[in-house]
């Protein structure tokens, strides 16, 4: 069945790009509402940013919302993710600015936040996304694919030059709880070069090396008290993916490689699946299918220690 929250939840922090206080409050929905977020800092017009790939405005740094009156929504992705990897399908996301908190520039916060206040299931059966055929888009040395599978699996391959980083693959099958015991204590991570440039052009003004992101400098690494797994740089890459992809508007069912992939990548691949005649299509969860979707069988005392810890 279709979820939402409990109750409300809120989180008070910056944007990684604008390093402006925000605040974001999760509110319970109704079946069948879906994931929208709702400018409270914006009195006039239509302040509505419904949480869907053909509404992202395709940007290499991060993925941002935007409505029809311009209204916009960035670094969606990890919230995203986290209500994903917990299956929550409907919930009203207020915010009072234009960038989602970073918080540990992770997931985690958003996990703890979600199974604290409990999840309340709903009278309704999920919709979800089923992958019929394969379909591939490519880009300056990256790749994302879909295929079919009768659940969502997601591989990933990077290749950095940087020496702490280097080569990392790692495929997770997303049901049982997965996400939130493998990944989403993983933080964002950039290299120290994309940091000066960034802020040179008045980016990750938010951004704190070891605190809200892992910057890579070759062998050096800054990341507060040490990665929290030999591979976080591969696992992040995952867990943006897994934020992109639910922009479809609901869970998929399909195996996802990204390859070098990122933000504008995936919605690339979103955009090509649903025009590609044949390659997908909307379907009820019956019990067997709602028990392979991500967040079923999430178990609080499996969650990674720093995502519990974090406050
Ligand atoms: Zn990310």
């Amino acid at each position: 069945m279709q979820n939402t929250l409990k109750a409300s939840v809120t989180f008070d922090g910056v944007g990684l790009h604008s390093g402006k206080p925000v605040r974001m409050i999760l509110k319970p929905a109704s079946a069948g509402h879906g994931i929208c977020f709702r400018r409270t800092d914006i009195a006039l017009g239509n302040t509505m940013v419904p949480a869907l790939w053909d509404r992202v405005e395709r940007t290499p740094l991060c993925t941002r919302l935007v409505n029809a009156s311009g209204v916009s929504v960035s670094t969606v992705e990890h919230i995203m993710a986290g209500l994903a990897g917990c299956g929550i399908h409907n919930v009203m996301i207020d915010i009072d600015g234009p960038e989602v908190p970073i918080m540990d520039g992770s997931s985690a916060h958003f996990v703890r936040g979600i199974m604290q206040t409990g999840i309340q299931r709903l009278a309704a059966p999920v919709t979800a996304y089923q992958i019929l055929k394969p379909v591939s888009v490519s880009h300056d040395g990256a790749t994302a694919t879909l295929l079919p599978s009768n659940r969502l699996t997601i591989e990933f391959h990077i290749d950095f030059a940087e020496t702490a980083i280097g080569r990392q693959s790692k495929t997770l099958d997303l049901r049982n709880g997965a996400f939130a015991r493998e990944l989403c204590d993983s933080r964002t991570f950039c290299r120290r070069v994309d940091v000066e440039s960034m802020q040179a052009n008045g980016l990750a003004l938010g951004g704190v090396p070891g605190e809200n992101a892992v910057v890579f400098d070759g062998p050096q690494v800054e990341s507060g008290a040490g990665l929290r797994h030999s591979d976080e740089p591969v696992r992040h890459k995952m867990l943006d993916a897994l934020g992109d992809l639910s922009l479809a508007g609901g869970p998929v069912f399909g195996h996802y490689i990204g390859e070098r992939a990122g933000h504008s990548l995936t919605n690339t691949l979103l955009r090509a699946v649903f025009a590609t005649p044949g390659a997908v299509r909307q379907v009820s969860c019956d019990a067997a299918m709602t028990a392979r979707l991500p967040g079923q069988g999430l178990v609080w005392a499996e969650i990674p220690t720093d995502a519990r810890r974090v406050a």
